[in-house]
C-alpha cells in the first residue's frame, strides 16, 4: 500500500510499503480520509529521534487521523460500516496494570502510531481496535476529526488542572498544543486566558476572542501582564505548552498562592525549578502525557461548538504532494498553526 515512509533523517518517500492488514474480531478497518503533520512527526523528519525513540528503519509518518469505517471485525458492535471516526493513536495493553487503574496513556508498552518502531497512518487504510475509534458526529468534518488528538492533549490538560469557572488561565506557548490549551482552558470554565508567545503571528489567531489576552513575550513581560490583569495575586492556572527551558525561571512566579502549574511542553532536557517559591505558594504541579479518556469529551466539544478548531487548520495538502507539505512545515511559516494531508478528494 502506499504511504509516506520516512526512510532516514530529511529523506521521505511516498512508496509501497507492507503494512499489517489482518483484521481481529474487535478491530475496525478505516480508510484514511485526512492526517495532521504533528510536532513529532516533524521531530523525526528532521533529526530522526525523540528522546529515546530512534527511527532506524522505514517508518510511515502520521498519528493525528480521520476516516471512514469500511470493515468490521465479528464482535464489534459500537461502529459499522460507512460510520466516519477518528482513532486514538496509542493501543495499551488492555489488562497492564497502568491500563486497569484508568491511566491507560502511561502503559509502557502503549504502541503508538509513527513512535518507533510502530508505522503511523499516513496511508490508504488502517486496522485499528474499534475501542479506539471514535464516531464523529454528522457536525464535525475530517478536518476537525483530524485535530481532535492535540485538542485532546489541551483538554487533559485543562482536566489535571481540576480548573473552576472564573479560573484566570496562563498559557505559554501559541503553537498547536499551546492553542488548543487555551481553547480548552475556556471550556474548562476560565474567564480569560493570557496567552503568550514570541511570533505574533501565532497569537493574531485569538484577535477576535475577547477572553484571551494575547503577550508578545518579544514585545512585553508576561510577569507584569499577569500581574496587572490579576491585580498582583497571580493566575489559577498556569499551563506551560512551550516546552522552552528558559520559561522555568518565572514559571512559579506567574501562579497564584494556592493556584496550579501544568507542565505541558517537553523541554529538551533538565530544568532548574525554584522549590521554595512553589512550596511558599502551596502551588500544585501536573503534568501531561498524551490524554486518557479524553476522545469523546473533545467530539462533544466539537459538535456542540463550544470549540472552534477552524482557525488553525491553516494548509491542507493532497497525499500526492505530502513531501512538500512536510517541507512546509519545516519550514515553519509563522502564521501557520496545523497542515493536514487528505487522502481523498
Ligand atoms: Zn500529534
Amino acid at each position: 500500500m502506499q504511504a509516506l515512509v520516512l526512510e532516514a533523517t530529511r529523506e521521505l518517500a511516498l512508496r509501497d510499503i507492507d503494512l499489517p492488514q489482518d483484521l481481529g474480531a474487535q478491530d475496525v478497518r478505516i480508510r484514511i480520509h485526512t492526517v495532521g503533520i504533528c510536532g513529532s512527526d516533524l521531530h523525526y523528519y528532521t533529526h530522526g529521534r525523540i528522546g529515546p525513540f530512534k527511527v532506524e528503519a522505514p517508518m510511515v509518518l502520521g498519528h493525528e487521523a480521520s476516516g471512514t469505517i469500511i470493515e468490521v471485525g465479528s464482535d464489534v458492535t459500537q461502529l459499522k460500516v460507512g460510520d466516519r471516526g477518528c482513532m486514538e493513536p496509542g493501543i495499551p495493553r488492555l489488562d497492564s496494570p497502568a491500563t486497569l487503574r484508568g491511566l491507560y496513556n502511561l502503559d509502557p508498552s502503549v504502541r503508538f502510531w509513527a513512535t518507533p518502531p510502530i508505522h503511523g497512518c499516513l496511508t490508504g487504510s488502517v486496522v485499528h481496535p474499534a475501542a479506539f475509534t471514535y464516531r464523529l458526529p454528522d457536525n464535525v468534518s475530517f478536518a476537525e476529526g483530524a485535530i481532535v488528538e492535540p485538542l485532546s492533549i489541551g483538554l487533559q490538560a485543562a482536566t489535571k488542572a481540576r480548573m473552576k469557572p472564573g479560573d484566570t488561565a496562563v498559557v505559554i506557548g501559541a503553537g498547536t498544543i499551546g492553542a488548543m490549551t487555551a481553547l480548552a482552558a475556556l471550556a474548562g470554565g476560565a474567564a480569560r486566558v493570557i496567552l503568550a508567545d514570541v511570533v505574533a503571528e501565532k497569537l493574531a489567531h485569538f484577535a477576535n476572542n475577547p477572553a484571551v489576552i494575547t503577550v508578545d513575550v518579544s514585545q512585553r513581560s508576561l510577569t507584569d501582564v499577569v500581574q496587572q490583569v490579576t491585580e498582583g495575586w497571580g493566575a489559577d492556572v498556569v499551563f506551560e505548552a512551550s516546552g522552552h527551558a528558559g520559561v522555568y525561571q518565572t514559571l512559579l512566579d506567574l501562579v497564584c498562592p494556592g493556584g496550579c502549574a501544568v507542565l505541558v511542553g517537553m523541554p529538551p532536557g533538565p530544568v532548574a525549578l525554584d522549590v521554595v517559591t512553589m512550596q511558599t505558594k502551596e502551588v500544585r504541579l501536573e503534568s501531561v502525557f498524551r490524554y486518557a479518556n479524553i476522545f469523546p469529551r473533545a467530539l462533544a466539544l466539537l459538535s456542540s461548538g463550544m470549540i472552534d478548531v477552524k482557525p488553525f487548520i491553516s494548509r491542507s495538502f493532497p497525499f500526492s504532494q505530502g513531501i512538500e507539505a512536510f517541507e512546509e512545515a519545516a519550514r515553519g511559516r509563522p502564521q501557520d498553526v496545523k497542515i493536514q494531508i487528505e487522502m481523498e478528494g
